[in-house]
């Protein structure tokens, strides 16, 4: 036996499989040409930040735009960065998104799919086969270094400046004889397994990041770790393997990870596999003092997806946003075809910012409120009901008790041409909807100072006596209107500026009085809806009461 395998059985001699296995038992995927596999690979601290969620929008609308496929993998070789049901978590995440997988992980046990397991801890033995096969080939070897050793290594390095890591005069057990290291091992010496990287310091490499274009490094000279002391894979090597075995035909992962391809790029090539495709996210900014800053978990409450679904912004809302993000084309896109599906868009990887997406929440409250704003009564009821449940709930019992009313309320200039777009989130709800319930209206009317008290309690009192529920809409405005002129006010704006001294006011004051009787604002949606709706008893009785008020 030659020593490389030798070294191979020393360290593996518990591992069977070989790569043609495993090659074997994950066959090419049988889908369409141009067809993009891709996923979604956090570690399970069960945060998702903003950043994660764009990602895996990307992911998604990637794989979907192509019927390929989006799958979820869970990357817990980190065991320090794990917390309870940290898997859940995330799907859930994903889930309040309406980021749905074709594959992967469903909860901390459970998965589906023919590419599995989709948890890297369950996938040992696979990543030591793939090592071992290197080691057969001498292009890995089990290094004793300590820590104490490490930590003086990098000291040296630092002062003296030069590249920090493992690599030649640094790599001391880069040619390790078999007989060493079975001496090692037998004594209980613990150890990791290196590449034994063939790279050279005046070597370049290319590729072509499908995001931001070519991109030249220095070659990886660095025998990295492949596999940690417990046997257990580094994010390098359990990327190249579980990409390839999983069919990934884009690694699309955020722009940290540009540093890294050279090491992967030499893995994949040095494991005898061809590389995917890559596309790096630029971070998510924000602009601040007149500069911009990356998007920071720390400083911004946006930036945990939590967020959004406390606060109450619609998924499809999101969604919006995020495509807005994502390709600076879909806002013109949307204009023009404001009531395509969002899946009509086509989603290209070239119109993606390489210099990173701003986030800017008052977009977003706008892009909300022209989604919501074309949303049906139903829908809106439907949604708002949902959300207020977990968040508001003195507004989910208004809302329940008595659903056609909230109906009602939510169909008021909804459906025509230029619906209004009062609502950016489900916590604008409650004010948009409080002076249709007693229990959230505290009866204050804000009315206009332009007239009297007795001049208003003129027009309630005539208008309690013309005031007929029947009238159809086009009759509201005209009756209102002859009762304007009766009492002295202008039949139009127009009309009374041209002569004010001969008039009280005009017929938008007069409305106007009614409006406030009826619901305490000056701006609210077409009064006559609101009438409608409120319903004749109630009408008569607010009047009333702003008399009242008026009076005293
Ligand atoms: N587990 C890595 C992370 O959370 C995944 C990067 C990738 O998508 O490959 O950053």
């Amino acid at each position: 036996m030659d020593s490389n395998k030798q070294m191979a059985e020393l360290l593996f001699g518990n591992i069977t499989k070989t790569p043609e296995d495993y090659e074997q038992a994950y066959p090419k995927r049988n889908l369409e040409e141009g067809a993009v596999v891709t996923r979604f690979a956090p570690s399970p601290t069960g945060f998702l930040h903003f950043g994660g969620l764009f990602a895996a929008f990307i992911e998604k609308t990637a794989a979907k735009t192509t019927n390929g496929v989006f799958y979820l993998r869970i990357e817990d070789t980190d065991k320090k960065r794990e917390v309870e049901n940290g898997v859940s978590l995330i799907v859930k995440g994903l889930n309040d998104f309406g980021i749905e997988i074709d594959e992967g992980m469903l909860s901390e046990t459970e998965e589906k799919g023919a590419y599995g397991p989709y948890m890297q801890s369950k996938r040992t033995e696979i990543y030591q086969s793939y090592v071992k096969s290197l080691v057969e080939k001498g292009l890995a070897y089990p290094c004793f270094m300590t820590e104490d050793e490490l930590a003086s290594i990098r000291e040296r390095q630092e002062s003296e400046k030069v590249l920090p890591g493992i690599y030649g005069e640094f790599a001391k057990y880069r040619d390790i004889s078999f007989e060493e290291a079975e001496k090692r091992i037998k004594n209980g010496d613990e150890y990791v397994v290196r590449l034994k990287s063939p790279g050279k310091a005046e070597n370049r490499i290319k590729f072509k990041d499908v995001i931001k274009g070519e991109i030249e490094m220095p070659e990886n000279i660095l025998d990295v770790v492949l596999l940690k002391k417990d046997g257990t894979p580094t994010y390098h090597f359990a990327h190249v393997v579980d990409d390839h075995l999983m069919r990934t035909t884009h690694v699309i992962r955020g722009d940290e990870w540009i540093s890294s391809v050279p090491i992967h790029l030499q893995l994949f090539y040095l494991c005898g596999l061809r590389p995917p495709k890559y596309a790096h996210i630029s971070p998510i900014m924000k602009e601040e003092n007149g500069g911009k800053r990356k998007l920071s978990k720390r400083k911004d409450p946006e930036a945990a997806v939590s967020y959004y679904s406390e606060v109450g912004y619609p998924k499809g809302a999101i969604w919006e946003y995020l495509m807005t993000l994502a390709n600076s084309n879909y806002e013109d896109w949307r204009l023009a075809n404001p009531n395509e599906d969002i899946d009509n868009f086509k989603f290209a990887f070239k119109k993606m910012s390489k210099a990173g997406a701003l986030f800017d929440i008052v977009k977003l409250s706008d892009v909300s409120k022209n989604y919501i704003c074309k949303l049906s009564a139903e829908e809106v009821y439907d949604l708002v009901t949902d959300w207020a449940q977990e968040n508001n709930e003195k507004l989910y019992k208004l809302l329940v008790d008595d659903e056609e009313y909230a109906k009602a309320i939510f169909a008021i200039e909804r459906g025509n041409a230029k619906p209004r777009k009062d609502i950016a989130t489900w916590s604008d709800v409650e004010n948009y909807v409080s002076y249709f319930y007693s229990e959230l209206w505290d009866g204050q009317r804000d009315f206009a100072d332009n007239l009297s008290n007795e001049d208003m309690i003129e027009i309630l009192e005539l208008y309690r006596e013309v005031y007929d529920e029947n009238d159809a809409a086009e009759d509201w405005f005209p009756r209102v209107r002859d009762m304007a002129v009766s009492l002295g006010y202008a039949k139009a704006p127009k009309e009374y500026k041209k002569n004010p001294d001969d008039f009280k006011g005009h017929v938008g004051d007069v409305a106007g009085v009614i409006r406030v009787a009826a619901t305490g604002r000056r701006n609210t949606p077409d009064l006559y809806e609101i009438l409608q709706v409120l319903g004749k008893d109630e009408v008569i009785k607010r009047l009333d009461e702003a008399i009242d008020s008026l009076r005293s």
